[in-house]
C-alpha cells in the first residue's frame, strides 16, 4: 500500500457542499476550455472526450465530477481501482450509469462510463484490474501486451489497451520508444484478447511550448501511420489519449480525442 492511501479514506462517498461545489466548477471549466479548443482548432464540437485522472480522490469526489458531466474516469494505481471500484460503480448505478468493463455487456453506451487505467501496470497486478477497467492506457512492451491477453482469455474478455508512448525521452516515464511504436503497435495488433484503441503519451515536462507540441505531433503521425498501414488488429487504433492540466490545449489543436485531467478539475493533489 502506498502510504497517502493511510491518510486518506479512498472509499468515503460523502462531501460537503463546498468540495462539491468547486470540482462542479471545475469540471466546467475544463469543459469550457475543451469547446474552445476544439473550436480555435477548428474540430468538430464533441470530439475530444475528457477523462477525470482521479488519483488520490474519494468516491465522494469522483461522483461530484461525474454529476457534472463527466463520463470518463482513470486511476493510475491498481491498489486505488481496487478501493473504489465497487463503492464507484454502486453510486453510479444509483444514477442509472453502467460503470467499467464489468458492467459495460448489454449496457447503453450513453450511459456508460468508461474506466481506464492510465498508470504503470505490473504484471502481478493485471489479474485484480481485468475485471474492473475497460481499457489499460499504459501499454508499453510486448511482453506486458501479452500478459494481459493471456488473462484476458482466461477470463474470456478482450481488453482495451492503449500503446504508450515515450515521446519526450524522459527517462523518468514510461512508453515504449517513439521509433519503436508502429512495429510495436502492428505487433499488439494480432494479439488475441486485445483491442489495440489507440496510443497515449504524456507531455514533456517543460515550459516550452514548441517542445511540447513537438511530443503531441509526432503521436498524431504515429497513430495516421499505424492506421495507414492496413495490418491486422490495426482498424480501431484511432485514440490519441494526450493532454493533461497544463497542457490540454495543445493537445487538443495536434488532434487529442481523450484529455485525461485532475488538477483543474480537483484541485492540486495534497499527497505524491
Ligand atoms: C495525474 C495524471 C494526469 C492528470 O494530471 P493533472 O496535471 O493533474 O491534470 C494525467 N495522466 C496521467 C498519466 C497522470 O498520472
Amino acid at each position: 500500500m502506498t502510504a497517502y492511501m493511510d491518510h486518506k479514506d479512498l472509499a468515503n462517498e460523502t462531501i460537503d457542499a463546498n468540495r462539491a461545489q468547486q470540482i462542479t466548477d471545475g469540471v466546467h471549466r475544463v469543459l469550457d476550455g475543451i469547446a474552445q479548443a476544439e473550436a480555435e482548432a477548428g474540430r468538430e464540437p464533441g470530439s475530444v472526450r475528457l477523462l477525470a485522472a482521479t488519483k488520490t480522490r474519494d468516491i465522494g469526489e469522483i461522483m461530484a465530477a461525474i454529476d457534472a458531466g463527466v463520463h470518463m474516469i482513470g486511476e493510475n494505481r491498481p491498489q486505488e481501482v481496487i478501493a473504489k471500484a465497487e463503492g464507484l460503480a454502486r453510486q453510479c448505478a444509483r444514477r442509472g450509469f453502467s460503470l467499467g468493463v464489468a458492467a459495460s455487456e448489454g449496457s447503453d453506451p450513453e450511459q456508460h462510463i468508461p474506466f481506464h487505467l492510465i498508470g504503470q501496470l505490473q504484471s502481478n497486478k493485471i489479474s485484480k484490474v481485468l475485471p474492473v477497467v475497460d481499457t489499460i492506457e499504459s501499454v508499453d512492451s510486448l511482453d506486458l501486451a501479452q500478459k494481459i491477453a493471456r488473462r484476458a482469455l482466461a477470463r474470456g474478455i478482450t481488453a482495451g489497451v492503449l500503446l504508450e508512448v515515450n515521446e519526450s525521452g524522459e527517462i523518468s516515464k514510461s512508453g515504449c520508444e517513439p521509433a519503436q511504436a508502429v512495429e510495436l503497435a502492428c505487433q499488439i495488433g494480432t494479439i488475441e484478447g486485445l483491442d489495440l484503441q489507440g496510443l497515449m503519451t504524456i507531455g514533456a515536462h517543460v515550459d516550452d511550448e514548441t517542445t511540447i507540441r513537438r511530443g503531441f505531433t509526432h503521436l498524431r503521425e504515429t497513430r495516421d501511420r499505424i492506421l495507414a498501414s492496413g495490418e491486422p488488429g490495426t482498424a480501431h487504433c484511432h485514440e490519441l489519449s494526450m493532454g493533461m492540466t497544463h497542457d490540454m490545449a495543445l493537445a487538443i489543436a495536434e488532434g487529442s480525442t481523450i484529455v485525461r485531467v485532475g488538477t483543474a478539475i480537483f484541485g492540486p493533489r495534497a499527497f505524491i
